[in-house]
């Protein structure tokens, strides 16, 4: 049976579930989830994301990170985690570069943290050789010092979406026209977590929340604040949500998010007002923009030096990659970095307080 077919079950027998139910189920279900059944990155994929368009990412994330290692003192022994690491490829050119700063790579304990065990596999063969342990949850990360990277991961994480209506709010949520999955709105009683939001919305406009990213950042916040370390969040996404944000992607191109769940990338923007809120004993940057944060990092130099071993199409397609992931009209507006770091220490470099 189709997870779709399976999800009209449910909802038949024990009525409307919300759009997170929806997300977390369509993403994760354990034999017929988006996430848990394949590897949906590059080209013949659904979607691609920076560290697949350049190895210029992740040497830089890395960077920053090793420099904010350097200055709390190179703790002799840390946690050097990722959320939700796709194919590897991040965290293998983030620790290649971080690895020339000495001691760096010796001191850390990686850590993965992922759900899906075919992109487990990936991320196996990505850091082969490598000392590597997984966790399903930040939750269970060892502690320590705490240097963490996530890239495209908290837009993976389910949201619920609420519309103003009065003095309060109706929720989103999925139920059934005939057979057919379909949109419809709930009442729902005062929700504690939108009282900000009544100052800035009108009339049915639509927030979004998503509790599960609050509660993961609280868990880094709490562990960086108290042992040490730094966190880099890099996201599509904005201070405060805005709007219906939901998104459907298969084969590079949107599509009804109903229509085949399990079958589709599902994403939301990410709320980072939330993110920072809930970071909190630890301090936050000012949100930044990828661009202006890879520029700050030295992005064009290490392009330049990349492209002199280049010619021909590999040479265009670096400079295109550079662009890609810098420029305004590309990545490098719509993506945003924030940093979480210990009150005492500076932002990871690149990442302004
Ligand atoms: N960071 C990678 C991949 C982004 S795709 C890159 O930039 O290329 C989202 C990743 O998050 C996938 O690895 C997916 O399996 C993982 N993921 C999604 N939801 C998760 C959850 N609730 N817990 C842990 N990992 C999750």
């Amino acid at each position: 049976m189709s997870l779709g077919a399976d999800l009209a079950q449910r909802i038949a027998a024990a009525g409307p579930i919300t759009v997170a139910d929806f997300m977390e189920t369509a993403l994760l279900h354990p034999t017929k989830g988006y996430y848990t059944t394949r590897d949906p990155l590059g080209a013949a994929g659904d979607f691609t994301t920076a560290p697949e368009i350049s190895q210029m990412f992740g040497e830089l994330m890395g960077l920053s990170l090793a420099q904010a290692w350097l200055d709390q003192g190179a703790p002799p022994d840390f946690v050097l985690a990722e959320l939700g690491p796709g194919r590897g490829t991040l965290m293998a050119d983030a620790l290649r570069a971080a690895g020339r700063v000495p001691g760096f790579a010796e001191a850390a304990r990686v850590v993965l943290v992922e759900v899906s065990p075919a992109l487990r596999a990936r991320q196996k063969d990505a850091l082969a050789g490598m000392d590597v342990a997984w966790v399903d949850h930040v939750d269970a990360l060892p502690a320590g010092p705490l240097f963490l990277l996530a890239n495209e991961f908290f837009d993976a994480l389910p949201v619920r979406q609420f519309q103003r209506a009065g003095a309060g709010w109706r929720e989103r949520c999925v139920g059934l026209e005939g057979d057919r999955l379909r949109f419809g709105w709930s009442p729902v009683g005062p929700q504690a977590t939108l009282a900000h939001r009544l100052e800035d919305t009108a009339e049915g406009d639509i927030v979004e929340t998503c509790a599960l990213a609050a509660g993961v950042v609280a868990r880094i916040g709490a562990q960086i604040a108290a042992e040490g370390g730094a966190a880099v969040i890099i996201d599509y996404g904005d201070w405060r949500s805005q709007g219906d944000t939901l998104q459907a992607l298969r084969a590079h191109s949107p599509v009804d998010p109903l229509a085949a769940p399990g079958s589709a990338d599902l994403t939301a923007h990410v709320d980072f007002e939330a993110l920072a809120r809930a970071s909190a004993p630890a301090a936050h940057s000012r949100l930044t923009p990828q661009g202006v944060f890879l520029e700050r990092l030295g992005i064009t130099d290490r392009a330049r030096a990349l492209a002199a071993n280049l010619a021909g199409a590999a040479l265009d397609s670096h400079i295109a990659a550079h662009r890609r992931l810098t420029h305004p009209e590309e990545m490098g507006n719509l993506f945003k970095v924030l940093g979480i770091y210990p009150p005492a220490a500076a932002p990871p470099p690149g990442l302004l307080p």
